[in-house]
């Protein structure tokens, strides 16, 4: 467990491995953040020199992320779930929603204990926003979670974020079945935004190989396959698209680079 009192922002607690690369800090060094270590760097950089997008796939993400949790906030979302919510970066969740709706709540769950190390600096003072380290293969665990019930209220709409995170998951883990129980468990009226890698451009297959090989996890899934994730719920327009052109806040430009179509994604409502 967190040694709680310890105030060295260097310290790193032992679950945090050094030596074996993570996903969330893996997905930093994409972003040019600084949370990373030397292995995970080494992923980025492999990634990098099969897929050359610059890190523009991930920060175009990122920016959709913000897009959608404002759009949701404006619909009038006021309680997140935001699984597989990374390690803080510049902006955040919670900064995004509460921008819209002050009294806005968000519980971000993540299975990398360093989420949750970093996170405690950041949200310490602030009661409207948790975060706990739980597993998404385990919808039980984290809906049933002691810091998630009593905290949100599944009898009323929730905004349900599953940004970047499915295509973490092998098919075998049954990706879509997993997807169907947390849209199962929502109220109508909420909204599921996720997006996922996408095995549009042809090159997205050897980013995959790199990230399988090193990684373990990374999945690419062709549009139709993203689309079903939506399956029970009215997708909001313009639909499933690359992100950069999900309700964009400049003008597209065509064509889309690899870092333009390397990720697709959209809201749903559940009716
Ligand atoms: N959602 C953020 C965004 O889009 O900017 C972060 C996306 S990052 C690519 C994926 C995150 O999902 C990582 O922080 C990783 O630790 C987390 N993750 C991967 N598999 C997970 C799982 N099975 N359960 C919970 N979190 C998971």
């Amino acid at each position: 467990s967190w040694n709680w009192t310890h105030r060295d922002p260097d310290y790193l607690p032992p679950e945090i491995d050094t030596t074996k690369p993570s996903i969330a800090r893996v997905y930093d060094a994409f972003l040019g953040g600084k949370d990373n270590f030397a292995v995970d760097r080494a992923v980025a950089m492999e990634g990098m020199r099969h897929f050359p997008d610059r890190g523009e796939g991930a920060r175009n993400n990122r920016a959709m992320l913000f897009r959608g949790v404002k759009y949701m906030a404006e619909q009038g979302i006021d309680q997140f779930l935001d699984i597989g919510s990374g390690l803080p970066t510049m902006d955040n969740t919670h900064s995004v929603a509460q921008r819209i709706n002050p009294a806005a709540k968000v519980v971000y769950v993540d299975n990398d204990p360093i989420v949750l190390a970093h996170a405690r600096a950041i949200l310490q003072t602030d009661e409207r926003t948790r975060v706990i380290t739980a597993d998404m293969r385990e919808p039980g665990v984290i809906l049933n979670h002691p810091e998630v019930e009593g905290f949100l209220d599944f009898s009323r709409p929730v905004g349900l974020l599953l940004v970047a995170v499915v295509h973490h998951l092998a098919d075998a883990e049954d990706p879509n079945g997993l997807v169907d129980t947390y849209k199962t468990r929502l109220a109508p009226g909420s909204y599921m935004q996720l997006t996922h890698f996408c095995s549009c451009a042809p090159e997205m297959r050897e980013l995959e190989a790199v990230l399988l090989q090193m990684l373990g996890t990374g999945r690419a899934r062709d549009m139709p396959e993203i689309v079903r994730f939506f399956d029970g719920l009215d997708l909001v327009e313009p639909g499933v698209v690359h992100v950069p052109e999900w309700r964009p806040e400049e003008p597209v430009r065509y064509p889309l680079d690899l870092g333009g179509v390397c990720v697709a994604g959209g809201i749903g409502r559940k009716p």
